[in-house]
Order: structure tokens, then sequence, then C-alpha cells
């Protein structure tokens, strides 16, 4: 067993991303990758990260980017620019929360992969000039294409992504419901269960032209639905490493593996499939109601502060209560606390490898 690697805070890549990614696995563990939309949500996620003492994955949908971007009238514009613009804003304040993090888009399916490539372009100027790309992977989804497109379409990707030392996500069989307009509420039940000869498929196609995590799917459903409406199943997990493993006489847990539709997933089964090397789960829909509900309380526990500026009776004004920054921060303080479990359930509390860095570098 190799002793933990020492990272630098920060946003990782190339090297310190696979770095990051073997410590997860060899160490038992995963991180969160955390859809965002805007600042409020960005510095919550690095705020739990540097409270928890672990890295973290912060990733964009293809409509977050829009929605960061804000509304300029050109919505695939607004999607370059956005996922530009939080990168950017990651870039210069990840360092300082202390921990390292992980910069990813989600699902990009036929329709938005130029969407991918205009991005790729930018990440190319960017490491022009300061040395480093923008992104740490993207996620290309081709889940609804046949496997052969899939598979060639993401080796052609990865192999631009490869040279800007950048890593690719790939999907496996379909993550059920819906993100973003990607993926559908309505495919066949056999397509939710990956086949480990689609795994190892692509394990061979594109181990020689760079980095890559695999989305298998095993059952996993974007959003939560009642107990009883998803049957998970990691055991495919298991059987795609080992297909691997035996074909190619490899140690355990060959294959980097993604967890999606990890909100409101059972804990042991997350576990499960941390065990079978998964080291990233991605979570949204949790995300999005945390903060969600703690704005709610706020505006029910003051009424008035959210119709009047000035109380019509008392003639008190109201503006300390409708601040946003007020509101907002009370949405920030309940995301942070949903990934304090998060981060518990995962077993990455106390796990950065940045935090070892500083403390290295203090001893
Ligand atoms: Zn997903």
């Amino acid at each position: 067993m190799t002793s933990t690697p020492k990272l630098k805070p920060g946003v990782v890549f190339g090297e310190t991303y696979k770095q990051l990614v073997k410590a997860c696995k060899d160490g038992g563990y995963a991180l969160p990758a955390v859809n965002i939309v805007g600042t409020n949500s960005v510095n919550a996620v690095l705020e739990a990260a540097a409270k928890n003492k672990s890295d973290v994955i912060i990733q964009l949908s293809n409509g977050g980017a829009e929605f960061y971007a804000g509304h300029i009238g050109d919505s695939f514009q607004a999607k370059v620019l956005g996922a530009v613009a939080a990168a950017l804003h990651v870039h210069l304040l990840a360092e300082h929360y202390g921990v390292c993090v992980v910069l990813h888009t989600d699902h990009a399916n036929k329709k938005l992969v130029p969407w991918v490539e205009a991005l790729i372009e930018e990440g190319r100027k960017h490491k022009a000039k300061y040395g480093v790309p923008l992104f740490t992977s993207h996620m290309i989804d081709l889940s609804e294409e046949d496997l052969d497109y899939n598979i060639s379409e993401s080796a052609r990707i990865l192999t631009m992504l490869n040279e800007l030392d950048m890593s690719i996500e790939i999907e496996l069989g379909c993550t059920g419901g819906e993100e973003d307009g990607v993926g559908s509420d309505e495919i066949d039940d056999a397509r939710l269960y990956t086949q480990p000869s689609e795994v190892l498929e692509a394990y061979e196609a594109l181990t020689p032209l760079g980095h890559f995590s695999v989305a298998a799917s095993f059952g996993n459903v974007h959003g939560v639905y009642k107990p009883g409406n998803v049957d998970l199943r990691p055991d495919i997990l298991k059987n795609s490493q080992l297909a691997i493993q035996e074909k190619h006489g490899l140690a355990a847990n060959p294959i980097d593996l993604v967890f999606h539709g990890g909100s409101g997933s059972e804990e042991a089964k997350i576990k499960e499939a941390i065990s079978y090397g998964v080291f990233k789960m991605n979570i949204d829909t949790d995300t999005q109601f945390a903060f969600a509900e703690a704005i709610g309380d706020y505006v029910e526990a003051s009424p008035m502060a959210f119709r009047y500026q000035i109380d019509p009776e008392s003639g008190e004004p109201y503006k300390k209560l409708y601040d946003p920054r007020k509101w907002l921060r009370a949405g920030e303080i309940n995301l942070v606390k949903r990934l304090d479990e998060a981060f518990a359930v995962l077993g990455s509390t106390g796990k950065s490898l940045a935090i070892a860095h500083k403390e290295s570098v203090a001893a």
C-alpha cells in the first residue's frame, strides 16, 4: 500500500485528478458531485467541503450553466459562458477553502456534444494562458445511442480531452428519469442495468486514449421517489469490474465508476457501490430541496417581510429580513447541512488530500 499523496488545494487536473480518484478507491470512500446553479450553491459546496475536510466535485448541467450566465438571449452561448464563468469562480476560490476540487460538467447527449466541444475549446485557450484547462473532466452521455457509436464518439472526445490533461465520464446503460432535459422516464427497464460486457468493451477502447470514468447503470434513477420504485443492484458494478479484472489479469476494481441519481438512495446500497469502485456520487435533487426547504421556512417565519417594506401597522422597517443575503444564506446553511450527511455516508469526511498537504507543510 502506497502512502496517501498530498496535493495543493484547488482544482485538480490530469495526474492530480488520477491520484485523487485512486486515493478514494484505495481508501474505500467516494466524493459527492454536487450540481450547482450559481455562486450561492458553489460557495455552499466549498464551505461544506472545508468544514468536513473532504475534497469535493462541483458540476454543472447544461441548464445550470445557462442559468449561471443569466439571460443573455442566446441559449447556446449562455451554456458556454455560464460554464466558463462558474469554472473561473471555482478556480479563484477553491484554494482558499483549502480543499481539492474536481470541476465537472454533467450529462451531454448527442445534441449537447457541440456544447462540450465549445468548452474544450475554452479549456484549450485557458491552458495556453495559465497552464491548466478549465474543467477537470466532461461527461458525454450517449447512452441513448447504440453502443458502437457511444464508444467511438466518446473515444474521439477523450482524445481531445487527453491532450489538455482532462478526463471524460461516459454512460453505459441508462440512468432512469431525467436530468435537465437529458434522459427519459420511459425507458425499458432492462436498459436501466448495464451489461458487464459493455463496460469491458468501453474499457478496452478507451484505456489507451486517456483517463475515463464510467457511469454504469445499476437501476439508479434521477430524482427522489417513494420507496419501492427503485431497485438498485450494485452487483452489476461488481460483475463489470470482475469481467475486466479477469480478462486483463488486473487487481481489484480496475475501472473508475460513477453513481448517478444518488439522492434518496439507501446507505447500504451506497456503501456497497463504493466497495465496487465508485469514487463519485452525483447528488442534485436532495441539495436542491435542502436549499429550498430552508428558504421556505425563512419566509414562513417572517411572511410580512415578503409583502411589505414597512409593517403597515407598527411602521417597523423590514429591510433586515428581506435582504437577500439573509434568506439566501439560510439556503446555503441547509445545503451545507445536507452535505455534512453526504460526506459522512460516502466516507470522505476528514480525508481531504489537500488538508494532508497543509498539515505536512506545517509539520
Ligand atoms: Zn446523472
